[in-house]
């Protein structure tokens, strides 16, 4: 099938309410403007120059989102652009998001990535540190940052069980945040392989790369 036609299957079974996006890293702008063609404005890219290069190449109405984990000496490359950036697991890393933002004038929306996984390997705070921050006075004195809701990444394993658990999970804690930080509205969870379980799991985001673009060649 043409990224078009698998394009308009996904979104053909989406419920209204929940946002698509593409995710195009290590793709060719070509195949991104096959999407784009077809109606796509989001795009989620996981490295910074590869999504800036995409940036100054494509139409300007895309909307860009940053999915991967952020080296806070590269966000002055994105801070000019970028729409969402679902991956902050540290209070470090909205400062400098912060003062990057100023810089051009803008407020970058944020998520914070909650580690829900069992592996080490995933990124992502605790609960405990995400509720901290939302409530310290630092926190509140970033005018240019605003935290618009939660990103996690579920255990890569079969079991569906368990993804469904993580899933839940993040889905209660979103809840539990929203009770004292009303601008949490997003909750950025599945992928190719679970986006189905995470909507039902309460997502309003999910980011699908492979379903779309078919699967990624990283030794090209
Ligand atoms: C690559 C990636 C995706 C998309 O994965 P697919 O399985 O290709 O849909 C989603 N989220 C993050 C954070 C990613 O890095």
């Amino acid at each position: 099938m043409s990224i078009k036609q698998n394009l308009q299957h996904i979104k053909s079974t989406l419920p209204e309410h929940v946002t698509l996006v593409a995710v195009s890293k290590t793709k060719p702008v070509s195949d991104l403007m096959e999407a784009y063609n077809a109606g796509q404005r989001i795009f989620g890219e996981n490295k910074i120059q590869e999504m800036a290069d995409k940036h100054a190449e494509m139409p300007k109405d895309i909307e860009w989102h940053m999915i991967g984990h952020v080296q806070r000496n590269k966000v002055k490359y994105m801070a000019n652009f970028v729409s969402l950036i679902h991956g902050v697991d540290s209070f470090k890393l909205l400062q400098e998001i912060n003062k990057q933002a100023k810089k051009y004038d803008r407020t970058i929306d944020c998520l914070l990535q909650i580690k829900i996984a069992e592996e080490d390997s995933k990124f992502g705070m605790s609960v405990n540190d995400a509720s901290t921050l939302l409530q310290s006075d630092e926190f509140s004195e970033l005018k240019n940052i605003k935290v618009v809701g939660l990103m996690g990444m579920a255990t890569f394993t079969d079991n569906m069980k368990q993804v469904e658990q993580e899933f839940n999970f993040l889905n209660s804690t979103f809840s539990d945040l929203k009770n004292s930080n009303p601008d949490l509205e997003i909750k950025s969870m599945g992928m190719s392989g679970d986006y189905q379980l995470a909507i039902n799991c309460g997502s309003t985001m999910i980011r699908v790369g492979s379903s779309i673009f078919g699967v990624r060649n990283y030794n090209k």
